[in-house]
């Protein structure tokens, strides 16, 4: 069905007219110009999709793209510049140069919990190194995705970027085809889909998926302050945050302070939004029974939800165990489970009996216990006494390991995930070992061949 599609890309590729760095700065800006020019409409269509408000949309998902395109811009001749490295003695009279050379056509599909930042962002890298895109946007956020048409066909040609919209079918039709490249966000189950459809290929794949990740906090920690980030980070975006503190592990000496003060900044931050109706709602129908069927037990905050909405109430779960029905699987929503642990050495030996979490946060001032949790627990990356943080620092790569994903990006590292590093030895013609050849004399004549 997009095989011509496919295949229009594919010549276009081949003219080679994405390759230089000026027509890639300049799509990077005309990128930016469209978005600009649809920001009213963007915005529009987050609140419609999910009550999202202007401040929170413009935090995390449009000024997040700006900075990511402008950051691109002021590196990205650097970052796509042929490296030279070092030469063996062996190969004397040789240089050893890495070429930078983009996959070619690729296929970007996004989630809906940030729909528009999770599809630019990756969209940036491929563009950074000059491939052409095909982008699925969510069907899940279709006022979103219809602007993120519109801002894609304003800004550049089908041959080169364009933006496909449909549900599961439009998916899976697409993955038939050979794509250089697939850049994947969403659940780890359909990562597992993607990756079998890219084999058939042999297609290389990054997956960001998700999964339970922790927030740590041990006796020695700033308690009402990591009460604090906790609280912002959980629920921020209604919970629907893949790098959101899913569940919250606390030494048990300090976890009734800590359950207090996250009592205490939940209302602070979200009760009158809630009261006002301008808290973020659920994406859909089947997402919020799912949630909403995880509130039992010690709920010691929230815990109302309105089927009318969609709206769950930031919930705290108190007293919970790895038993509880929210320990099960990822909540991806405004439920916020506390557990308790006795020593944190035991602590380390649950999580990491966990599938790796795309996050972890560990809130200690003890230098020595965070970096004992860094080291023992294996997780895609995270924050010391913070929650999220740490996606917003374009320094650093952005993914997860085992079931939380593989590869990564942000910042330079979508570049080099776009980017095939082609390694290339120049030999020299001036002379010829003759020791490396069959039959040759060890010391015979160098320099006559
Ligand atoms: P999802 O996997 O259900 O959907 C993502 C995309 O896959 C959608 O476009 C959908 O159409 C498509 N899809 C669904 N079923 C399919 C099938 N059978 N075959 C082919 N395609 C199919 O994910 P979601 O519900 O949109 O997102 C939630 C998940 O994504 C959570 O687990 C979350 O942690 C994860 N996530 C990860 C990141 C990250 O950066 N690592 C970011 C956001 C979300």
């Amino acid at each position: 069905m997009y095989e011509s599609l496919f295949n229009r890309q594919k010549q276009f590729y081949q003219s080679e007219s994405t390759r230089s760095i000026r027509f890639r700065i300049s799509a990077l800006k005309q990128l930016k110009r469209s978005i600009q020019y649809y920001e009213a409409a963007l915005l529009d269509a987050m609140k419609k999709d999910f009550n999202k408000g202007e401040a929170e949309a413009y935090l995390t998902e449009i000024g997040y793209a700006y900075n990511d395109i402008n950051f691109t811009i002021k590196h990205l001749k650097e970052w796509a510049e042929t490296e030279k490295v070092k030469t063996p003695v062996t190969h004397i009279g040789s240089t050893s140069r890495i070429y930078k050379e983009p996959y070619g056509v690729t296929l970007i599909i996004a989630p809906w919990n940030y729909p528009f930042n999770l599809t630019v962002a990756p969209l940036i890298g491929a563009i950074s190194a000059g491939n052409t895109a095909i982008l699925k946007p969510s069907e899940h956020t279709p006022a979103v995705s219809r602007v993120i048409s519109d801002i894609i066909s304003f800004a550049f040609p089908e041959k080169y970027i364009t933006a496909v919209e449909g549900g599961i079918e439009t998916n899976q039709s697409l993955l038939t085809l050979p794509f250089n490249y697939i850049f994947y966000t969403g659940s780890s189950h359909v990562g597992k889909i993607v990756m079998e459809n890219a084999a058939q290929h042999l297609t290389p794949v990054t997956l960001e998926l998700g999964g339970k990740s922790p927030a740590i906090v041990t006796r020695n920690a700033d308690v009402k302050l990591a009460a604090k980030r906790i609280v912002w980070g959980k629920f921020i975006n209604a919970g629907q945050t893949c790098v959101a503190p899913d569940f919250v592990y606390a030494d048990a000496s300090i976890k009734e302070e800590l359950v207090r003060h996250m009592k205490y900044y939940a209302c602070k931050f979200y009760e009158e939004d809630v009261r006002n109706g301008k808290y973020m709602r659920i994406v859909n129908q089947k997402h919020f029974e799912r949630i909403r069927d995880l509130i039992h037990g010690d709920v010691v905050h929230g815990g109302h939800t309105d089927p009318s909405t969609l709206t769950i109430e930031p919930t705290i779960i108190d007293n919970a165990d790895f038993g509880h029905d929210a320990m099960q699987e990822e909540i991806f929503g405004p439920v916020l489970p506390v557990l308790s642990f006795a020593s944190l050495d035991k602590a380390i030996l649950d999580v990491r009996d966990l599938p790796d979490p795309l996050a972890l946060y560990i809130f200690s001032d003890k230098k020595s216990e965070a970096d004992s949790v860094i080291k023992a627990v294996p997780f895609g990356g995270g924050a010391v006494n913070d929650t999220i943080f740490h996606l917003a620092n374009p320094h650093l790569p952005f993914g997860g390991r085992g079931n939380s994903g593989m590869g990564k990006y942000h910042g330079k590292y979508s570049f080099d995930t776009f980017t095939h590093e082609k390694s290339i030895l120049h030999q020299t013609t001036c002379f010829d070992f003759p020791f490396r050849y069959p039959n040759a004399k060890l010391f015979g004549k160098m320099l006559k061949y």
